[in-house]
């Protein structure tokens, strides 16, 4: 089952150009309507191509009024429960509301450094506008463990 908002959850992220779930999801499905004339729904979000969605969980995870569910995935809660994260800086505390009623929570660590502490361009070079012209990857040939790539003759 795709994604879908908990409309009585949603809060539009109070207005912003770009909500939370539109600005993450990976597929560009999440919409906000403005002024209700979308979906009928004044400031609250949707997914626009429900057929599109692969379940990925971004949005449920990044949604912070906890408005956005998706099927749970088998391995971690049975058919027809409902599972809500709440985010912290270092883990994912989450909770899954079985169908008859009970609840039960689990915390999964989501990183094993301090926030901010990652640089990823750090060992980068400057970046040059001529390599735009330039048909290898950012890699090659190196990560290949060659000098050179073969070319045509
Ligand atoms: S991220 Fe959550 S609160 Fe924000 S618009 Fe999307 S569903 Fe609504
Ligand atoms: S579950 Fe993933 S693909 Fe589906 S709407 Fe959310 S972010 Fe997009």
């Amino acid at each position: 089952m795709p994604s879908y908002v908990i409309t009585e959850k949603c809060d539009g992220c109070k207005g912003q150009d770009k909500t939370a779930c539109m600005y993450i999801c990976p597929n560009d499905l999440m919409m906000l309507d403005k002024d209700g004339s979308l979906i009928g729904k004044e400031m609250k979000a949707f997914n626009q191509e429900p057929d599109y969605c692969w379940e990925c969980y971004c949005c449920v995870k990044i949604c912070p009024q906890q408005a956005m569910d998706v099927r749970g995935y088998a391995d971690f809660m049975p058919l027809g429960a409902a599972s809500t994260p709440l985010r912290g800086s270092q883990d994912i505390m989450w909770t899954i509301t079985f169908r008859d009623g009970r609840i039960k929570r689990f915390k999964y660590p989501i990183r094993t450094t301090p926030e901010g502490s990652i640089k990823p361009f750090e060992e980068f070079p400057e970046a040059n506008p001529d390599d735009l012209d330039n048909q290898l990857l950012f890699s090659e040939p190196q990560m290949l463990g060659v000098d050179e790539l073969p070319k045509l003759q």
